[in-house]
């Protein structure tokens, strides 16, 4: 079937330096995308829905523990694990998200549930968890999500009190080996709350000419037990209409939220007639910096165009068209 359909995903955005990462993190980093993408594009070439492939795309980045989601999420400041998701279908403008989930293995699928099975779109805490018990899903001990490179990071914003964002010198936290020890930053660099960040989102546009969006977060380390981000709210950090684009967002949840981040690419393209180019970088460059809101976003329209911009020093990042070979980013 020839179509014009793709999957774009992105497994974070923030302080990604080329001179931070190691050669095996960045292998690493690149077969996990690469890996995620194949998965979409197969879906998308057998003439698969874009809702499974965006699906299974965050199914499979919240399985990876390099990325802040699902297994290797951040600590809270109790040092529990706090995860959201969400999922948009541009088609029918239908939505499902958790946040606050504890124990549900694979947020995006409850997410999915509750755009499929409910009358509601947001669940949180006991009840998205009691949801997805109901519907069958996976729940797993808090353990699952525990990993050593994570539990350094919540140490050390422990020892600073201080709430900070994922992605800090990230491959060298990542990695279990030696070479990837992360030498603690010194006092001349503090940890710098504006620049760390992380969550996993798919954006595709299927050969029927359907868009859908989907994204999920273990959140911040040392957040506030409680706290939400943009990842589960619609129009913030994920939303998706067949009229105009989807949209994944990552960076600092707290000013996607107050620009409506996804959304206002959505209204751009729709009132003012804005390309997916042009509403994209207005979104990223102008009006997210304006307060001091970093991170990025990847973006496909329902010609099939692809816009992945940030403005943070790398982001990781990726996109397949359906019959070509995979693209994937790391650095500006
Ligand atoms: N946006 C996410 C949140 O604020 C975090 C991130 O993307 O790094 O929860």
């Amino acid at each position: 079937m020839k179509s014009n359909a793709v999957i774009a995903i992105h497994g974070g955005a923030g302080t990604i330096l080329r001179a931070s990462m190691s050669a095996q993190a960045e292998a690493q980093y690149r077969a996990a995308l690469r890996d995620v993408l194949q998965a979409g594009q197969r879906i998308l070439a057998e003439g698969g829905h874009a809702l499974d492939a965006v699906t299974e795309a965050v199914r499979l980045l919240e399985d990876c523990p390099l990325f802040n989601a699902g297994r290797g999420s951040v600590f809270t400041a109790d040092a529990t694990h706090e995860l959201d998701a969400s999922i948009m279908d541009g088609r029918t403008l239908e939505a499902g998200a958790v946040c606050c989930v504890k124990r549900v293995r694979n947020p995006v699928l409850a997410a999915r549930r509750v755009l499929e099975c409910s009358e509601h779109v947001l669940f949180t805490g006991e009840g998205a968890e009691a949801f997805a018990a109901a519907q069958g899903l996976a729940l797993v001990e808090p353990a699952y999500f525990h990993t050593d490179a994570r539990y350094r990071q919540w140490q050390l914003a422990h020892d600073r009190q201080q709430t900070m964002l994922d992605h800090d010198g990230a491959a060298r936290a990542s990695l279990p080996s030696s070479e990837s020890e992360a030498p603690e930053p010194t006092p001349q660099e503090p940890l710098d709350p504006n620049r760390k960040f992380g969550t996993v989102g798919a954006v595709a546009l299927d050969a029927h000419g359907h868009l859908a969006a989907a994204a999920s977060t273990g959140g911040i380390t040392y957040k506030q037990p409680g706290r939400v981000g943009d990842t589960p709210l619609i129009g913030a950090g994920c939303y998706a209409n067949d009229a105009t684009c989807a949209v994944a967002a990552t960076g600092a949840g707290e000013m996607f939220m107050r620009m409506v981040a996804a959304y206002d690419v959505s209204a751009q393209m729709a009132y003012r007639g804005a390309t997916l180019e042009a509403a994209t970088n207005d979104v990223v460059m102008n009006r997210l910096l304006r307060i001091e809101g970093r991170g990025g976003l990847i973006a496909v329209d329902r010609e099939g165009n692809v816009a992945l911009p940030f403005n943070t020093e790398g982001m990781y990042r990726g996109y397949a068209r359906v019959g070509e070979t995979c693209v994937t980013g790391i650095y500006r």
